[in-house]
């Protein structure tokens, strides 16, 4: 089997030293593997992509010395893809529609009895309201569209354990790096780690007919990736990402998380970070070579 990684950013805003280093990690752990390095532009949130962030992609990769097959996959062009597992996981129930926003759910997640709200890898925890609202009205057989879809992760691990407890074990992968805590080799996870530590994720967007978790699994699928080489802010998320390929047959890549690059007050760097843009330092007069040695590798 071919060895196969890949660097998938967002045309939204200039790569930054963070960028370089996780994209020459899986291009240089590619061809030491006599594999591939494949790029994947995610663009699927239209409202801040900009094709000059893209080309910038392009031009800042290059210059680093990388390269990829073409064509290169763009999430805005498999819309039809992400349709139609929404249309699977819809059919099998495991789907609901949620109009809830940010505020309502800050409000729910804080309710007296509830407690502190708990953070998973999308921000607070979703609580469940429109959940309990779906099951109490009859589900209807066409999907909602133009509406947010919610996961029922507690539905979606009780199929794949096929259990109930809360110690069931759902899932597990190989992470070949290290998470935020450690971890590292065979990561399981369990049903009730799934509720209380994710919860029902946002798998359709407004707007974007898809999301994050739902477009990054099936096109990692779909481009053959054996080995996905990113940050560790995304270690969190892949318990989500296991869920979906278990649940839509697709396999499971080993992952590999890298830590972070910093800023000088230990400030994980974002988009945001202009001052620390690939492009900056190259009209600065660094070469790859310095770009490299900046980030330790
Ligand atoms: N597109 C994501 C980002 O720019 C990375 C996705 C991934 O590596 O899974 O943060
Ligand atoms: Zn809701």
């Amino acid at each position: 089997m071919t060895f196969i990684t890949r660097f998938a950013p967002s045309p939204t805003g200039p790569l930054h030293l963070g960028h370089a280093y996780s994209a020459i990690l899986a291009h240089d752990l590619a061809v030491s593997r006599n594999g591939q390095f494949l790029l994947r532009i995610e663009d699927i949130d239209r409202s801040r992509s900009r094709p000059h962030w893209e080309d910038q992609i392009y031009d800042d990769l290059s210059w680093l010395g990388l390269s990829w097959p073409e064509p290169i996959m763009r999430q805005s062009e498999r819309l039809g893809v992400y349709d139609k597992a929404l249309d699977e996981l819809w059919a099998r129930g495991l789907l609901y529609p949620c109009t809830c926003n940010r505020k309502d759910i800050a409000a729910a997640a804080s309710a007296p009895q509830e407690g502190a709200p708990l953070h998973g890898p999308d921000g607070i925890i979703y609580p469940g309201t429109c959940r309990e609202k779906w099951r109490k009205t009859s589900a209807t057989d066409t999907r909602a569209r133009e509406i947010p879809l919610r996961l029922d992760i507690a539905a979606a691990g009780r199929s794949l354990s096929g259990s109930n407890h809360t110690d069931a074990k759902v899932g597990d992968f190989q992470e070949a790096g290290v998470g935020p805590n450690d971890e590292t080799g065979s990561v399981v996870f369990t049903l009730g780690e799934l509720t209380n530590t994710i919860g029902d994720v946002v798998l359709s967007r407004r707007d974007m007919g898809t999301s994050y978790h739902l477009s990054v699994v099936l096109d990692d699928a779909a481009q053959g990736v054996t080995h996905v080489v990113r940050g560790q802010d995304l270690f969190e998320a892949t318990r989500i990402h296991v869920v979906l390929q278990a649940l839509l047959g697709l396999p499971t890549p080993q992952y590999f998380h890298h830590l972070l690059i910093r800023d000088d007050a230990g400030k994980r760097l974002a988009k945001r970070d202009d001052a620390r843009a690939i492009s900056k330092y190259r009209a600065e007069g660094a070469t790859p070579a310095d770009i490299r040695e900046m980030v330790g590798l």
